[in-house]
This record gives structure tokens, C-alpha cells and sequence, in this order.
């Protein structure tokens, strides 16, 4: 496993979970490459039984570079509402453990075959190639600079998921993703010597966020708000009107419809991504249906919900406080959620698509909630890359460097090994 502040002078070899002891996985198939079959192995209590080995641990190496396996039934896109299992093909070697009475898959893999994978799961072969360069670079820094660490207890470096990085093997590279990573072999982004915490979403909605806006961290130089454009000016979204006027009729944005045509979208974005509206979406409830999600989302028993109420919010328009009140017990009551992860969470069955909305109600005669509109602007936290902007800036032949130093102020680019 990685270490924080660690700065490779040679390539790296990552420990990546595939089937986490959280997936409660009792039985396993894998297809080894000097066999060519398909293999068994069932978790018992305390150990692995295949064939007729009764193992704690088994390890599988891969001898050649082109060697591969295949495990299957993979989980991916895991709490999303896209869920599904994908059988994967990795190269490296496999580690199988048992966690617990739990089947427990870790592929250790060279960081730039990692990488040239990830590249094309986060996003579709068919993105130029500046943004596959830029994204390899941002995947690189972010899992180098380890600062999340997401799955420190597992001892891992990241899972295969959106969890952390998506990764589904090697099925998914392409000459234009191996290019990528071969072109940039060895490069990070720095900011005063130290390799970024490179994040990226899939788009901003015209205005990236602070990182401290959205996660409790202190602030980054690097993870500034910057307005998705061509212009530096941040529009000012500090009151109602700006915002609406913000959310019905947006400006000129790289990740907004005049740079995309959204209808175009789906063959530049990962396979496992559902088709959507990215920049502006719109979602609609009934007093029953927000009252049933709020209620189930929030451990709430609201009889009526009466008002969402933006307490604060970040740069982007992203609310970063809310407050729902509502009835209960014919008593007036109010939570107060204090994140956007917190808020996404709460609005939607599944995940609301970000948190930088307005909310139009529809009252009845009584002044009681009958329909409730959030109309919003992007998909994801917003912090660092903009991915479907950094797509916009590819398709109108910014270079990978150009995409960087828009999304990442005051970082360079640097090759630490060869
Ligand atoms: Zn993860
Ligand atoms: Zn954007």
C-alpha cells in the first residue's frame, strides 16, 4: 500500500480491491491464464477451499506481461442505481483472501496498466486524445498523492469503483488509452513540490467548487472555484435571482450544450454511465414522494413536508447546508443537513445529481406542498476537473496541458520517472 507524501522515482505497483469483504461474497470464479479454466474457490469460516486445497490465502501470479485473468461477476457501480456485476479481466497478480468467512480480491497491478484502463472506464474511447491525457494524468496524481485513502483499513490502494477510480481491466483499453498513458508516462501534476489530490466529477455545471465547500478539509491552493469558460470572472450567484437566471439560462460553458450536444454525449462517456442530462436536470415530486424519501433517507416521520430551505452554499451554487421542515405529530420540525453528500442523499431514491439546485413549489389552497421542482446544474461534487467540460475543451483542440491548468491553478506538470 501507498504512502502519503510518497514520490515514486520508478513506477509503482498498486493494490486495488475488485471483491471487497463488504460485498459479502462467499463463492468466487476466476479464470487463471496458464490453465485457461475456470476455478472455484468457496470461503469456508476461516480459509479458501478449491480443487483440494484448503488455503488462507491463495496468490495467483501472472508470469508474462500479456497474461490476464478473468474474474467474474465483479461489482460495479455499487449503492448506484446503474449497479451491475461486469466479469473482469486484469493482468498483475491476484491476491484472494478470506475477510471474515468473505471472499476478499485484490489485484496488484504496474500503475500505468492501471491507468490506461481507467482512463477508458471513467470515459468512452471515443474522447480525443488530449482528454485521455489529461484524465491519465489526474488518475495518476490523485491515487499517488493517497489522500483520501478510502479503503485504508482493507490495506488497499483503492477499490474498482466510483467509490475511488473506476477500473474494469483491460477489456476496456484501446490503442488511443494505452497512447495516453505512454505519452504521459510518469507525469503528475504538482503544486509546490508535492504530487495533487487531483479530484474530478463528471460535470461542474458551469462553476467548479472549493474542495472545503465540500468535504471537511482545509482549503487547497489547487481546488479553487473556476468559472467553466473562457472568461476568469466568476458569475456571482449570491442571491436568488442571479441564481435562477444561473439555472434557466446558463452562460457558454465547456461541459454546457454548446460545446457538447448532450445528445452526443453517450459515445464519449463510460459504457457503465446512464444516459442523462448533465449540465441542466430537472426532477419532480409530490408531497407523498419527497415525504417518503425524506422520511426513509433521513430517519424522519414528516406527515407533510412544508419547506427546503438553503441555508448556505458554495461558489458553484452548490448548497452546502439545508433545512427541511415539515410536520410531525401536527408539530412544526426542522433537520438541518450539513454536506452536499448529506443533501444529495436525502432528495432522491437513489442520489440526487448534485446539490446546486433551486426548488419551485407548487402550494395548494392551504399553502401545503403539492409538487416540488428542483431544477439543477451538474452531476457530482464539482471539485478539481470537470469531466464532461475537460471533453468540451478536448473537442475544440485544447491540449491536455490546457485542460490542467484550467481546472488546476498554480500546478505544473511533471515527469518523476521514466
Ligand atoms: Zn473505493
Ligand atoms: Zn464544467
Amino acid at each position: 500500500m501507498l504512502k502519503k507524501g510518497y514520490k515514486p522515482n520508478k513506477e509503482p505497483t498498486l493494490s486495488i480491491g475488485m471483491i471487497l469483504p463488504t460485498d459479502f461474497r462467499k463463492r468466487l470464479i476466476v479464470t487463471t491464464p496458464s490453465s485457461k479454466k475456470k476455478i472455484r474457490i468457496e470461503a469456508k469460516l476461516k480459509h479458501l477451499e478449491y480443487e483440494n486445497f484448503k488455503k488462507k490465502e491463495i496468490t495467483f501470479k501472472g508470469s508474462h506481461s500479456n497474461d490476464f485473468f478473468i474474474i467474474h461477476s465483479v461489482p460495479a457501480g455499487r449503492g448506484f442505481h446503474w449497479e451491475k456485476t461486469i466479469d473482469v479481466k486484469v493482468a498483475g497478480n491476484l491476491h484472494i483472501k478470506n475477510s471474515n468467512g468473505n471472499i476478499f480480491v485484490i489485484n496488484e497491478i504496474k500503475l500505468e496498466q492501471y491507468l490506461a484502463s481507467v482512463a477508458t472506464s471513467e470515459m468512452g474511447s471515443a474522447c480525443p486524445s488530449a482528454l485521455l491525457e489529461a484524465q491519465t494524468i489526474v488518475a495518476r496524481s490523485w491515487i499517488i498523492a493517497a489522500s483520501e485513502q478510502k479503503h485504508f483499513k482493507l490495506g488497499i490502494d483503492a477499490c474498482n469503483d466510483d467509490c475511488c477510480q473506476r477500473y474494469q481491466g483491460i477489456t476496456n483499453i484501446t490503442n488511443k488509452s494505452k497512447q495516453a498513458s505512454k505519452k504521459t508516462f510518469g507525469h503528475f501534476l504538482v503544486h509546490d513540490n508535492q504530487i495533487c489530490d487531483t479530484r474530478y466529477s463528471k460535470s461542474c455545471g458551469g462553476i467548479s467548487e472549493n474542495n472545503e465547500n465540500v468535504w471537511r478539509e482545509s482549503p487547497k491552493p489547487y481546488l479553487r472555484a473556476v468559472f467553466d469558460g473562457s472568461s476568469k470572472t466568476i458569475p456571482d450567484l449570491s442571491n436568488n435571482q442571479k441564481l435562477q437566471t444561473w439555472i434557466k439560462d446558463p452562460p457558454n460553458c465547456y461541459c454546457g450544450n454548446k460545446y457538447i450536444d448532450e445528445e452526443n454525449l453517450k459515445i464519449y462517456i463510460g459504457k457503465v454511465d446512464k444516459k442523462g442530462t448533465y449540465f441542466r436536470w430537472r426532477v419532480r415530486y409530490t408531497q407523498q414522494e419527497i415525504k417518503r424519501i425524506v422520511n426513509q433517507k433521513c430517519n424522519t416521520s414528516f406527515e407533510v413536508i412544508t419547506s427546503l430551505k438553503p441555508l448556505k452554499r458554495g461558489i458553484s451554487g452548490r448548497i452546502t447546508s439545508l433545512e427541511i421542515s415539515g410536520l410531525e405529530n401536527k408539530k412544526n420540525q426542522n433537520i438541518q443537513l450539513n454536506s452536499e453528500y448529506e443533501i444529495r442523499d436525502a432528495l432522491h431514491p437513489e442520489f440526487l445529481y448534485s446539490s446546486a439546485f433551486i426548488n419551485i413549489l407548487d402550494l395548494d389552497d392551504n399553502q401545503i406542498i403539492k409538487t416540488i421542482t428542483l431544477e439543477g446544474a451538474g452531476w457530482g461534487h464539482g471539485v478539481g476537473l470537470c469531466q464532461i467540460g475537460a471533453l468540451g475543451m478536448a473537442l475544440s483542440h485544447k491540449t491536455s496541458a490546457e485542460i490542467l491548468s484550467h481546472y488546476f491553478p498554480s500546478t505544473k506538470i511533471k515527469k518523476m520517472y521514466d
